[in-house]
C-alpha cells in the first residue's frame, strides 16, 4: 500500500478518512489493524479486500497493482486470494453450519460431494465437526464465528481479512476465537484483524495502528 487515500462523498461534503496510508504486509504475518472507531480501519480493509476502490495511491497485491479492474477480474482475485470475516458472522440463517461452509464453494462450482467433504474438514479443523447439521440459531456466537472462519478458510484463500472478529463476543470466546487465527496463521496463511480492542491487537505478531486516517505506529508485538 503506497500513499493511500479514501474520501467519501456526501453531497457538496467530502470526508477525507484514509490520509496518505504506507504499508506492506509480507506472506505468513499477522496483522493487527487497531484504531478507536471512525479512525477507517473498515474503510481500509475493505480497500484490501478489494470491495472499495481507493481514490489516490496504489495497492499490489501478490505483484499485482489492483486499480480500475473490472468486476469479474476483481472477483476472480477476491476468490483466488482473499477470504472474510466480519464482526456479525452473516452466515445464512437457514441453512446449517456444514452448507454454510459448503456455499462458497459452490459458487466456485465445486462438485457436491467434494464440497460436502470440504465443508466437514473445515468444520473439524475449527473444532465444530459434532455440529454440522446445527443451525446457527443453535449455535453460540463463538461457534458462529468458527462457522464463519471455516467458511472463509475452505476456500483456501492465501489472506484472511477480519473485521472486528471478536467484536461481538464476550473476552473468554474472543480469546478463543484469537487462538483459532493464530493456529491458522501459524499454519502459514497470511492474516489481517481490525480491532480496537489493545488486548485483542496484542494476540498478533505486528500492530499497526490508525488514528484519523493516519498510522501513528506500527510495531512488532513481543511474544510472550
Ligand atoms: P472504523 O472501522 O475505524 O470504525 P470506518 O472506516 O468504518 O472506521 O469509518 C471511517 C469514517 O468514514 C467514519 O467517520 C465513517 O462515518 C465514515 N464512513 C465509512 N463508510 C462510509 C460511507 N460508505 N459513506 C460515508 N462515510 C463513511
Ligand atoms: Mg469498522
Amino acid at each position: 500500500i503506497k500513499d493511500l487515500h479514501k474520501s467519501y462523498q456526501m453531497g457538496s461534503n467530502s470526508l477525507h478518512v484514509l490520509k496518505g496510508i504506507n504499508f506492506s504486509v509480507e506472506a505468513g504475518e499477522l496483522v493487527a489493524i487497531m484504531g478507536s472507531s471512525g479512525s477507517g480501519k473498515s474503510t481500509l480493509l475493505n480497500i484490501l479486500g478489494m470491495l472499495d476502490e481507493a481514490n489516490e495511491g496504489s495497492y499490489v497485491l501478490d505483484g499485482v497493482p489492483i486499480k480500475n479492474l473490472n468486476e469479474t477480474k476483481a472477483a476472480q482475485y477476491r476468490n483466488k486470494f482473499l477470504g472474510f470475516v466480519f464482526q456479525s458472522f452473516n452466515l445464512i440463517n437457514y441453512k446449517t453450519a456444514a452448507e454454510n461452509v459448503a456455499l462458497p464453494l459452490y459458487y466456485q462450482r465445486m462438485p457436491r460431494k467434494e464440497r460436502q467433504e470440504k465443508a466437514i474438514k473445515y468444520l473439524e479443523q475449527v473444532g465444530l465437526k459434532d455440529w454440522a447439521t446445527h443451525l446457527p440459531s443453535e449455535l453460540s456466537g463463538g461457534q458462529k464465528q468458527r462457522v464463519a472462519i471455516a467458511r472463509a478458510m475452505a476456500a483456501e484463500p492465501k489472506v484472511l481479512l477480519a473485521d472486528e472478529p471478536t467484536g461481538a463476543l464476550d473476552s473468554k470466546t474472543s480469546y478463543e476465537v484469537m487462538d483459532l487465527i493464530q493456529k491458522i496463521n501459524d499454519a502459514g496463511n497470511t492474516i489481517l484483524v481490525v480491532t480496537h480492542e489493545p488486548d485483542i491487537a496484542d494476540m498478533c505478531k505486528r500492530i499497526v495502528h490508525l488514528k484519523d486516517g493516519v498510522i501513528v505506529e506500527d510495531k512488532k508485538v513481543k511474544q510472550v
